[in-house]
């Protein structure tokens, strides 16, 4: 048999230490999991009843184009038609179609520290990746960034908000680096969090890839939608890359319940609004209580905080936050925010 080499170094993906192994240590499973940037809160009750009216058609399949989920994608993104838009299986499978998309040999480029699914995407597909620092304020820099592109590139991925530094970079400059781009490189933005930027220089970057050829983004019903369970993402792209992502992608990959719940989601834009607006003031009261307890922390446009302490102190108090070497950030930790409760957890851990 005959396998490729180049999957030899393609690590699966690891969750975060085990919850249940953590509780067990402690003796107790009343701990509260903050590891995964998930959002405490079920589906709303109108994606919760969407799926399961769909549940008694299940014997059927689901749409083949999940238009009604595009068109709904398409309104709440004023200028962006549903054939601006790919639904995956999670916003992880639009990236790896949009990198089958891309000609071969060639090269990827990224930040890092990042999502660490650019790294393994490009292998799989068979691309090559160069990854490039961020400075040690933990901001991307887009100069490094475009010195980077060579001839070989073909795309840059650039998580704006940033995974797990939680910074961000306005519209004007990701706006100013992709004209700088040369034309046959893809910029493909994973935006999971922007719902959460409070930021009025960042509005989401629908209208950069309107007016682009080259730009793509992704986003995901996994965060603050709270459906990560179900598994849904879609990519906003121009009409030519969007089709060969349809073209790259496997058929049916969103079921029925994820597609019916999405797209309820979707249109309850008041109370998903709601939802980040909650989480923007839970955002500032952690990081008020950290700056008070002298614990440096990266100020956050997300759902997560990356601060300077190992994941014991937290631990202790029953509070699962990740670790951050497996991120790239030794001696710091990634704390998703939970709700107020937990966040109240959160806190008391550290007094
Ligand atoms: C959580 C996250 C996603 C979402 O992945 P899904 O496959 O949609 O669940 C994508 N990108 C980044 C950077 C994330 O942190």
């Amino acid at each position: 048999m005959r396998l490729r080499k180049a999957l030899d170094e393609v690590r699966p993906y690891h969750p975060p230490r085990m919850e249940w192994e953590l509780a067990a240590d402690r003796g107790a499973n009343d701990y509260v999991k903050l590891t995964m940037n998930e959002l405490s809160f079920g589906p709303l009750p109108e994606a919760n009843a969407a799926a399961v009216e769909v549940l008694a058609r299940g014997n059927r399949y689901p749409e083949r184009d999940s238009a009604p989920l595009r068109e709904a994608i398409a309104e709440a993104n004023p200028g962006v038609g549903a054939e601006n838009v790919v639904i995956g299986n999670g916003s992880s499978e639009v990236l790896v179609d949009l990198m089958q998309t891309l000609d071969r040999p060639g090269e990827v480029i990224f930040p890092w520290p990042s999502f660490p699914l650019y790294s393994s995407a490009a292998r799989i597909v068979g691309l090559t990746e160069r990854r490039v620092e961020l400075d040690t304020h933990h901001a991307v820099v887009l100069d490094s960034l475009l010195s980077a592109v060579g001839p070989e590139t073909r795309a840059v991925l650039l998580c704006n908000p940033n995974n797990p530094t939680g910074t961000h970079l306005p519209l004007s400059e990701v706006r100013e680096f992709a004209a700088a781009l040369p034309q046959d490189v893809l910029l493909i933005l994973d935006e999971a969090y922007y719902e959460f930027v409070t930021d009025p220089a960042y509005p989401g970057s629908h209208e950069l890839v309107l007016e682009s050829e080259n730009v793509a983004t992704t986003r995901t019903f996994s965060k603050v939608h709270g459906l990560a369970g179900l598994r849904v993402g879609y990519v906003i792209a121009p009409p030519k890359v969007a089709d060969y992502v349809g073209r790259a992608h496997t058929p049916f990959s969103v079921n029925l319940l994820a597609q019916a719940a999405a797209e309820a989601s979707m249109r309850a834009v008041g109370s998903i609004a709601e939802r980040a607006r909650f989480m923007a003031g839970e955002r500032d009261r952690v990081q008020a209580a950290f700056g008070a307890a002298g614990l440096e922390y990266v100020p956050s446009q997300t759902n997560f905080i990356l601060a300077r302490t190992g994941p014991e102190v937290f631990e202790k108090a029953g509070v699962l936050v990740r670790e951050g070497e497996a991120l790239g950030c030794p001696g710091w930790s990634r704390i998703s925010l939970g709700n107020s409760g937990e966040n109240d957890q959160l806190i008391a851990a550290l007094s």
